[in-house]
């Protein structure tokens, strides 16, 4: 999908491109496989924002990585959260023991990750750590340190390659800042 699609016309501005996207995932690749060297670390993927991300940056470790998927809803308004976390999809094997890496697609206030890390560090894993594609530092509102994260964007609400607004632009290519006339209606 080209830039002037109909989609793009819903967008303020594009803050990264997707050729932007495709240098940082790969660079993150190379920088796990240095880190895990040795290792078979589990890639913990939250649905559904973060699938496009978890997709590219799996194919770019060049480890024996195997690959979870959990659902988690964050109550709030359509475009902050609240920090009232629920697992709508729970993983498939235990992390007892393991390497985990969960891949997020943004955070925000930090407090769904927050929520979410100190839930797994209660099933005993070897190592966590959160790899992100998006960090907003402006929006902390709980302290988390993020150890891998690819972009950071100021306070605006983003679309994209993954992100969706109502379950929608989640197709787009790049990533942009949807126009508040979207979401104030
Ligand atoms: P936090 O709990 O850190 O405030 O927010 C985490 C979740 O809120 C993210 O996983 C994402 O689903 C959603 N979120 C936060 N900021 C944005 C944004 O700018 N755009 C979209 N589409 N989702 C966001």
């Amino acid at each position: 999908m080209e830039q002037t699609a109909e989609l793009y016309k819903d967008l303020d501005e594009i803050l990264v491109t997707k050729e932007e996207i495709r240098e940082a995932v790969r660079e993150l690749g190379q920088t796990i496989t240095r880190d895990y060297a040795g290792k078979q670390p589990v890639l913990l993927c939250i649905l559904k924002g973060a699938v496009m991300f978890f997709t590219d940056l799996i194919r770019e470790i060049d480890l024996p990585v195997t690959c979870e998927f959990m659902a988690i809803s964050s109550y709030g308004s359509a475009t902050k959260s609240t920090g009232v976390v629920q697992i709508r999809k729970d993983l498939d094997r235990d992390i007892l023991g393991k390497d985990v890496i969960i891949v997020e697609d943004i955070v925000d206030s930090g407090i769904t990750l927050n929520y979410l890390k100190n839930a797994l560090l209660m099933r005993g894993p070897a190592t966590l750590r959160i790899a992100t594609l998006l960090d907003k530092p402006s929006g902390r509102k709980v302290e988390l340190k993020t150890d891998y994260h690819c972009f950071t964007i100021p306070d605006a609400f983003v679309v994209g390659y993954g992100l969706d607004y109502d379950e929608r632009y989640r197709n787009l290519p790049d990533i942009g800042a949807l126009s508040p006339r979207i979401y104030a209606k």
